[in-house]
């Protein structure tokens, strides 16, 4: 690495945490040189995270550190394999991204910078190693939109466009191109251990778990049986994340075995899609022709996906510990399910068996009627008053969907607020601002900024949509 006394983002101290475990694990890449450079985002509210100050990092900066790829190199294109819609692919691995470097968070966590659309690497096959432009802004709104949903994710820190002329079956084509930063935990994934597994590397996989442990589960790290909790932990972990995403109304689109992190969080958007309506079919990527990854598969493709990690970790867990984990699985899932989709309605808790019947009241009121999921929450939250306390009928009255909205529906959400003293109305009206922005991320409102972009490079419905997300309008 090569200190670079006036560029912050060159000056960080990046950690080596993957160098360390020696070079079985990755190879070394160059970046791609580009033709331009034009920053179209820059994430300032992660600057601080890693020790920056927006105001000391320049333009300029972003380009030469995360567009022209100065000063540190060569990057590492981890290897990676994976199941990808059921079939083992061992021909995986970084195949338009690089671990640009690690560093330690102001919280004290080891982060990620990891790249996409930054070249060819040895796991690129035929493919040409870039990211579109609109892959880039599809990117950086869902991980601002989830976020802001309480979602744990990975998060852009700049998108350059650069230049490029890509062409794309499932895009107008030639399209524009573009390089990403992410900040994730970990680019570590599932699929990183199954690699080791089938080239049978038992000796590798444990080293690389005791590194796992050691950095993204400290906890763990001196307790007896740790790969037994590590498991456990990161069933658990996923259990909520799946739940986090079920309650976002977010169908990631394309949960492959290589695209599961082993830090439980989320991350990789393609083919997304936030759902429009209440619908456990829904799927997102159009390649899917199963719908195996459709919205209301999510959570049972995630235990899935658990099930077979433990072909690679039985090499160090036994078959009754690995078992004893994934049967926690359902646990973890419902519990946070519930609590996510009752704060979206207005409450912290309830008795059990009414917050359950609310439950699934809202569920079949959102699975009978066309009424929008996320038009819903919206409304509830907007429309919320005092009033409804007194009488149910007044209860989404105001809304375009009021005629749909069933009086059962309306009774049992009466019934719930009546369970709270008076005083407790502001924040069940708080709650429901906080967990349901006005702003949801429907395909037809990417579009809506995407088409300015190419019809008059116009950036502005990009930037404005992005501040929306922020204050949760
Ligand atoms: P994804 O579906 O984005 O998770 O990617 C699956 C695999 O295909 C990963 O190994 C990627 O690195 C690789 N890949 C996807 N798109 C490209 C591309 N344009 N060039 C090279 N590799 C790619
Ligand atoms: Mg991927």
């Amino acid at each position: 690495m090569i200190k670079n006394n006036s560029n912050p983002i060159l000056n960080l101290d990046y950690e080596l945490a993957i160098e360390t475990l020696g070079d079985d694990y990755y190879d070394l890449v160059p970046a791609a040189e580009f033709p331009q450079h034009i920053l179209r985002f820059r994430n300032d509210s992660l600057l601080p995270l890693i020790g920056l100050n927006s105001q000391t990092v320049s333009d300029a900066d972003f380009i030469e550190a995360f567009g022209k790829f100065q000063g540190m190199r060569p990057f590492l294109a981890l290897r990676y394999h994976g199941y990808q819609f059921g079939q083992y692919n061992p021909y995986l691995g970084d195949g338009r991204g690089f671990l640009y470097g690690q560093v330690r968070g102001t919280d004290g966590k080891l982060y990620d910078l990891g790249t996409k659309g930054s070249g060819r690497t040895p796991y690129s096959r035929t493919a040409d190693g870039r990211l579109t432009l609109k892959g880039g802004v599809r990117e950086i709104l869902a991980a601002e939109a989830l976020f802001q949903l309480g979602v744990k994710t990975s998060r852009c820190l700049s998108m350059i466009e650069t230049g490029e002329s890509l062409w794309r079956g499932d895009e107008p084509s030639p399209t524009r191109s573009s390089v990403m930063v992410r900040l994730s935990r970990s680019h570590i994934r599932f699929g990183t251990f199954e690699r080791l597994h089938y080239i049978q590397r038992s000796d590798l996989i444990e080293k690389l778990l005791d590194s796992v442990i050691k950095i993204y589960y400290s906890h763990l790290a001196d307790t007896e049986e740790k790969y037994s909790k590590f498991y456990a932990e990161l069933v658990e972990r996923t259990g909520r994340l799946v739940a986090q995403w079920m309650a976002a109304g977010f169908c990631h689109g394309v949960l492959n075995t290589d695209n599961m992190s082993i830090t439980g969080e989320s991350f990789d958007y393609g083919p997304y899609a936030f759902i429009p309506t209440y619908d456990p079919q829904f799927t997102a990527a159009y390649f899917d022709y199963g719908r195996l990854y459709s919205y209301g598969n999510q959570p049972l493709i995630c235990k899935h996906n658990l099930e077979m990690l433990q072909i690679p970790l039985k090499a160090i867990i036994s078959q009754s510990d690995l078992e004893a984990g994934l049967a926690q699985f359902e646990d973890s899932y419902q519990s946070e399910y519930q609590k996510l989709m009752l704060q979206k309605l207005g409450f912290a808790e309830l008795p059990v068996s009414l917050a359950e019947e609310l439950l699934t009241q809202t569920i079949k009121l959102l699975s009978d009627t066309d009424i929008g999921y996320h038009a819903f929450f919206a409304e509830l939250a907007s429309g919320f008053n005092y009033d409804w306390r007194q009488e149910s009928q007044l209860i989404l009255e105001k809304t375009e969907f009021s005629k749909q909205v069933s009086e059962r529906w309306c009774s049992t959400y009466h019934l719930c607020l009546n369970k709270l003293a008076v005083e407790e109305m502001e924040s069940v009206g708080d709650r429901l601002k906080k967990f349901n922005p006005q702003t949801a991320l429907l395909r037809p409102v990417i579009e809506s900024v995407w088409q300015p972009i190419i019809a008059a490079n116009d950036w502005q419905p990009f930037y404005d949509l992005l501040l929306k997300i922020k204050n949760k309008k």
